[in-house]
């Protein structure tokens, strides 16, 4: 097996402005998607997106996104996608057991939660330890945050969350198709500046 980074970014302070970045992304998206929409909760994520204008092109994505936020038929879409007796998004990861989802949790301090948007808040948490590392010049405890998303992200996460991704766009609801087009930047460029080739993932490849 090799497990090579495709590429990396060099300086400190770069390393820790990309993952916070990254951490915030994260967030965002586990806060839209972890339970039916409030106001207060896209009021902070536009504020947050302002913040990062330009930081990240999964920015201005979810920006456009949350824009026309109507707490009405966000709520609505909310139920059909995620609540129905049929719901159209599972909110189940299908690949629970898996060793380097483990690994990410353990790292995170975070129990194990079978949903797939708890591996979103485990990548929002480790980035932002990566990030505080990375400032702090604490090299070696900021690679081994970077490497341990970077493994999660490749054999697992990069997956799961590229179909979460999917389904949410084939929903089409304007504001929940928004936010799987984000995620799908989001995690594609994240396995692009981190990504390991391997074969050691626990999904299949999706087609
Ligand atoms: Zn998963």
């Amino acid at each position: 097996m090799t497990s090579q980074p495709k590429r990396l970014p060099t300086l400190p302070e770069e390393l820790a402005t990309f993952h916070a970045a990254r951490s915030s992304l994260y967030r965002l998206v586990f806060e839209l998607l972890r339970m039916p929409p409030r106001p207060s909760v896209f009021d902070a994520a536009k504020r947050t997106l302002d913040e990062l204008s330009g930081a990240h092109p999964a920015v201005e994505r979810l920006r456009q996104a949350i824009g026309g936020f109507d707490e009405q038929a966000a709520s609505r879409d909310y139920g059909q996608l995620f609540a129905a007796p049929l719901p159209k998004v599972a909110m189940r990861c299908k690949w629970p057991n898996c060793g380097v989802r483990d690994a990410a949790f353990s790292a995170a301090d975070t129990l194990a939660g079978g949903e797939r948007v708890s591996e979103l808040h485990v990548l929002a948490v480790l980035a932002q330890r990566a990030a505080g590392a990375f400032e702090e010049e604490r090299l070696l405890e900021a690679a081994a945050f970077s490497d341990v998303q970077a493994k999660l992200l490749s054999f697992h996460a990069g997956a799961c969350l590229a179909d979460l991704a999917k389904e949410l766009k084939a929903a089409q609801t304007p504001l929940y198709a928004g936010i799987g087009a984000a995620l799908a930047v989001l995690v594609d460029e994240d396995l692009q500046q981190l990504g390991y080739s391997g074969d050691e993932r626990c999904p299949p490849r999706s087609t």
